[in-house]
C-alpha cells in the first residue's frame, strides 16, 4: 500500500464533521466552518495613512505655500470641518479625511505659523487610505475550512465577527500497548522501559486542533485490549501504538483482523511500515506501530492529512505540522528499495537554498533523532540520495 493510496482509504472514514459557534477569543487553532463575509468596508472611510495636514493638492503647487487651518481631524472623532480652498486641517494616522481635501501632507514637511502651516512638501493624494481598499462590505475573506492563526483572528475580528462558527474539536483517545511499558516516574521492573509515545502523540494530536485523551498503557493481553478498545468507542478516533507487527504478541492487528472491520495493514515506507487503519465498532482506528520514531512519523505523513480531512479543512491550506521543500543535501542518504523513505534531516538555509543534513544515526527506537532533526526526506522508493543531490522533504513544526 502507497501512503497515498493510504490516505485516500482512510479519508474515505474520516470523523464526524460536527460544528459550533464559538467567540472569537476561543477560536485561535480552529477550522472554520462557514466562510466569513465582512460586515464592513475596510477602512470603513477615507483615512489618512500619516500625521500630517489634509490639503487640497491643488494648493500645495508651489513650494512654501500657507494655508489657513480649520480644524483637526483624529482618529475616531467626530465634527469634521470642510476643506476649502486655502484651508488645511490637521489630521492624525488613521483619522477620516475631511470632505473637499484631497492630499495629505506629513508633518515633517510643514511648519505651523499661528493660525496657518507652511507647506514644505508634496501633498500626496496615495497618503489616503481609501474606503473599502482592502475589503468591501459582504466580500467573503475567510473561506470555509480556513485555519484560525493570529493573522486570520485579526481579519475576523476587522470584519466585524464576535462569534464563529467551528469544526468541533474531535476527542482521540490515544492508547500504548506493551507489557513493557511502565509510566514516566515509575518504577521500572526487569524488562520495562517508560512509555513515550503516547506523549508525542497526543501533544501531535493537540496541534492538530483535537482533543487528546491520553490513557495509560494496555497489556499485551487480546482480552484486556478488548475491553479497553470497548471502552474507547465514545471516542471520534482511536490511536494505537505498538502491537501491529508480525510477532508473536503483536495482538492490535490479530483483534483488528478478527473482530475489527480492517482496512488495511502496512505501507511502503520507512520508517513505520506496519501501521493498520480500520474502525472498531464503528470508531476510526489508526494502529501505529509501537518504535517511537515510527509512531510519530507515521502520524506526520497518515495521521495530520486524515485530521485535516476530517475537520473540513480547506485543501489549499497544505499539511498543518509541516511543509514540503526541496533540499541539498549534505550527507549521503540511503533509500529503501521499495519504499517512500523517511529519513531524518536538520534543515537550515545556506545562501540561497535549503540544506538538509543528518546528526544521528537513524534508527527507528532513537527518539534522539526527532530531537536532532526537524524534517523528514521523501526520497521515493529505490533511490539513493548523493551528498549535493536535491530531495523533496517534509519540513517539521
Ligand atoms: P511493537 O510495535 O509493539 O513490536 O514495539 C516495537 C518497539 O517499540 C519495541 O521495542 C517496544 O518496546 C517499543 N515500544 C512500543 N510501544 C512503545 C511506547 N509506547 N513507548 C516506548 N516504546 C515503545
Ligand atoms: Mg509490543
Amino acid at each position: 500500500m502507497s501512503l497515498e493510496r493510504a490516505i485516500e482509504l482512510a479519508c474515505e472514514k474520516p470523523m464526524p464533521r460536527r460544528t459550533e459557534h464559538i467567540p472569537l477569543d476561543a477560536a485561535h487553532n480552529r477550522i472554520l466552518a462557514v466562510g466569513l463575509h465582512s460586515k464592513v468596508d475596510d477602512p470603513r472611510f477615507d483615512n489618512s495613512a500619516m500625521d500630517g495636514f489634509a490639503v487640497r493638492a491643488s494648493d500645495c503647487d508651489e513650494a512654501g505655500a500657507r494655508l489657513h487651518i480649520v480644524g483637526t481631524s483624529k482618529a475616531g472623532g467626530q465634527d469634521l470641518p470642510t476643506v476649502e480652498a486655502g484651508e488645511a486641517c490637521r489630521i492624525m494616522t488613521g483619522a477620516r479625511v475631511p470632505d473637499g481635501a484631497d492630499a495629505i501632507v506629513m508633518v515633517e514637511d510643514t511648519e505651523v505659523l499661528g493660525e496657518s502651516v507652511s507647506i514644505n512638501g508634496p501633498a500626496r493624494t496615495n497618503f489616503i487610505r481609501r474606503r473599502a481598499e482592502n475589503l468591501a462590505r459582504g466580500q467573503e475573506a475567510l473561506p470555509t475550512g480556513a485555519l484560525l492563526g493570529p493573522a486570520e483572528l485579526a481579519l475576523a475580528a476587522t470584519m466585524g465577527h464576535g462569534e464563529i462558527e467551528v469544526a468541533v474539536k474531535p476527542r482521540i483517545a490515544i492508547i500504548s500497548t506493551g507489557d513493557e511499558l511502565v509510566r514516566a516516574g515509575d518504577e521500572l521492573a526487569e524488562g520495562q522501559i517508560y512509555e513515550s509515545n503516547s506523549h508525542a502523540l497526543a501533544s501531535l494530536v493537540e496541534e492538530m486542533g483535537c482533543e487528546a485523551n491520553r490513557l495509560d498503557s494496555a497489556p499485551d493481553s487480546l482480552d484486556e485490549l478488548r475491553k479497553t478498545l470497548d471502552s474507547l468507542t465514545g471516542h471520534d478516533a482511536i490511536i494505537t501504538s505498538g502491537g501491529v507487527s508480525m510477532g508473536d504478541w503483536d495482538l492490535v492487528r490479530r483483534l483488528m483482523e478478527e473482530e475489527g472491520e480492517l482496512v488495511f495493514w502496512r505501507m511502503k515506507v520507512r520508517p513505520g511500515g506496519p501501521p493498520l487503519f480500520g474502525t472498531w465498532k464503528g470508531t476510526p482506528l489508526f494502529g501505529l506501530p509501537g518504535n517511537p520514531v515510527s509512531s510519530q512519523v507515521i502520524f506526520h505523513i497518515l495521521l495530520a492529512p486524515w485530521i485535516q480531512h476530517s475537520l473540513g479543512a480547506h485543501p489549499e491550506l497544505g499539511p498543518r505540522l509541516s511543509r514540503q521543500v526541496r533540499v541539498r543535501l549534505k550527507n549521503s542518504v540511503k533509500g529503501a528499495e521499495d519504499k517512500l523513505c523517511l529519513r531524518r534531516i536538520r534543515i537550515t538555509s545556506e545562501g540561497d537554498e535549503l540544506v538538509g543534513s543528518v546528526h544521528t544515526h537513524q534508527g527507528s527506537g532513537n527518539l534522539h533523532s526527532l530531537v536532532a532533526h526537524d524534517g523528514l526526506t521523501l526520497l521515493p522508493p529505490g533511490t539513493d540520495a548523493e551528498a549535493g543531490d536535491f530531495v523533496d522533504a517534509l519540513w517539521l513544526r
